[in-house]
């Protein structure tokens, strides 16, 4: 038995190489006004519970579903921008289970004839895109700990005194897209979870905000196309990466130990930073899979294709390619432009609105003013581009103004914050607060003249060969001068003054 197991070790440690194999299944509750079969609505801020209900969604006998085919255009949209087939025909099926949070006791989902099929984002391989409805939210009291803990998921056998339901979400659409085992890594999980997120962000369908349980992935992890295990709770990217990671390490050392992993589902333990195993493959469910019965299949084209298909956007990827070949943008500034629709679109009219202040010009420092002080600005105060003050048009003027030396790179930073709060052209605003470099000789002259009065130890080591007294008299001068001078030519006037 040990000469075995030593065996094992010595093979495993020297012969295998460990390639992780991870696979994908990721839902987004989508934006719709109301739930997918029925017409109440479908309201995530909704804080009062079992407000946006009615017998449809509540699974009361005798009702029926209608289909919400915005909620349709909605899955369909992302199949067309993931590349992957339209289904001709489609059909939803019932999903058997029984938990509290199921009104109706099953799930209506799709089983063989999903929306989408196939598609690639991130060189990785999409195995479908279907759609389905949400479930309710149980909110778990328990008696060993004060804390209530809510439960998104539904995750058998917890422990608690009593459970409370809202079915607020219950009934509302849910995309899921599945991968093929094609990711290698947790980076490569959580680079492509955040591309999708930004597609789905740029569609339009879904906010996709993984605090708020809007995405949800989940991962399935093996070594070297070995047994599977299936990650849970994951509700952050960076969460996300972690577990993976965990979870690969777990693997590795069970393998390297002689140990079967075990086909099960795991969930994330963020206290105690480890997947822990939630139910075996023993347990998993038989969901009993038939095709609806209240809603017979339909064709896809009825849906207009050709309109779904001009109204999908210039997608991220595309965007950051034409930034760098348009207008020489690098690829860090690339990404972050492109993170943020509005920030791109705020981006592009700059461009388009500085070739009337400086023809022909590629984009300069006014990139950085967006991406780091005006975005700066508008986080620290909450402001979103739907009521910024500021013009595409007033950081091109910006750029012009800094670019012609009438202000400085260091009053330009005073300007925007002005600019931020009241929205007024950048040339208004130097002239009202007296902004403008001082270009008068005359002035410079007597400022320098004063301050070579002023300092005469550092006119002295200046005149011993000290480079650094120089600086510092730049610097006396530039304050006399309120900062409105040209470090550049204060330095000239300075050194002629002094070697004369
Ligand atoms: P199951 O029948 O157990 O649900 P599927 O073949 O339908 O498994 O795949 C479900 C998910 O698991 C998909 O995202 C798929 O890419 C992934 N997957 C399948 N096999 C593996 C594997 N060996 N390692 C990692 N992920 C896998
Ligand atoms: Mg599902």
């Amino acid at each position: 038995m040990r000469l075995a197991n030593d065996f094992r070790f010595a093979y495993n440690k020297f012969t295998m190489q460990y390639s992780p194999t991870i696979g994908l299944e990721i839902h987004a509750e989508l934006k719709t006004r109301t739930k997918m079969f029925c017409d109440s609505l479908n309201d995530p801020n909704e804080k009062h519970p079992n407000t946006n209900v009615c017998p449809v969604c509540l699974g009361h006998p005798g009702t029926l579903p209608t289909i919400n085919k915005d909620a349709v255009r909605h899955v369909l949209k992302v199949g067309l921008a993931l590349g992957g087939k339209i289904n001709p025909v489609t059909k939803f099926d019932r999903k058997n289970y029984f938990y509290p949070d199921l009104p109706k006791g099953y799930q209506i989902s799709q089983y063989d004839q999903p929306l989408v099929l196939g598609g690639t984002l991130n060189g990785v391989r999409i195995t479908r895109v279907h759609l389905e409805e949400d479930t309710g939210t149980l909110i778990h009291h328990d008696n060993n700990d004060d804390n209530d803990r809510k439960n998104k998921s539904h995750s058998h056998g917890q422990k608690s005194s009593y459970s409370l339901v809202d079915y607020n979400r219950a009934g509302t659409p849910l995309m899921e897209l599945v991968t093929e085992p094609d990711l290698k890594s947790a980076e490569e999980v959580v680079a492509f979870a955040k591309e999708l997120q930004l597609i789905l962000r740029y569609l339009g369908v879904s906010d996709a905000d993984m605090e708020k349980g809007q995405m949800r992935i989940e991962a399935n992890v093996s070594i070297n196309m070995g047994t599977k295990t299936e990650l849970k709770n994951i509700n952050s990217f960076k969460f996300a990466k972690d577990a993976i990671e965990y979870e690969i390490k777990r693997q590795i050392e069970a393998m390297e130990g002689g140990h079967e992993i075990r086909q099960e589902t795991r969930g994330w333990d963020e206290a105690k930073k480890k997947t822990v195993s939630q139910r075996s493959k023993e347990e998993a469910h038989d969901y009993r899979y038939f095709p609806e019965p209240d809603l017979p299949p339909f064709e896809t084209g009825a849906f207009d294709l050709d309109k779904l298909r001009v109204e999908v956007p210039e997608l991220p990827q595309a965007k950051r390619a034409r930034f760098k070949e348009e207008y020489g943008i690098d690829e860090k500034k690339a990404m972050l432009l492109a993170d943020d629709q509005k920030t791109a679109e705020f981006f592009e009219e700059y461009i388009s609105e500085l070739q009337s202040f400086l023809p022909g010009a590629k984009p300069g420092t006014g990139v950085d003013y967006i991406l780091n002080d005006l975005r700066g600005l508008m986080a620290e105060s909450g402001v979103n581009f739907a009521d910024l003050k500021i013009e595409p048009e007033h950081i091109a003027h910006l750029e012009a103004l800094i670019k012609k030396g009438t202000i400085g790179s260091r009053q330009a930073k005073d300007v925007l914050k002005k600019m931020f709060e009241i929205g007024a052209d950048p040339e208004d605003i130097v002239r009202d607060e007296g902004l403008a470099t001082v270009k008068d000789e005359g002035e410079i002259k007597s400022v320098i003249e004063s301050v070579i009065v002023e300092n005469p130890s550092a006119v002295a080591d200046y005149k011993k060969g000290k480079a650094q007294a120089l600086q510092f008299l730049v610097g006396k001068a530039m304050s006399k001068l309120k900062g409105r001078g040209d470090p550049g030519k204060l330095k000239e006037i300075l050194e002629k003054a002094l070697t004369q």
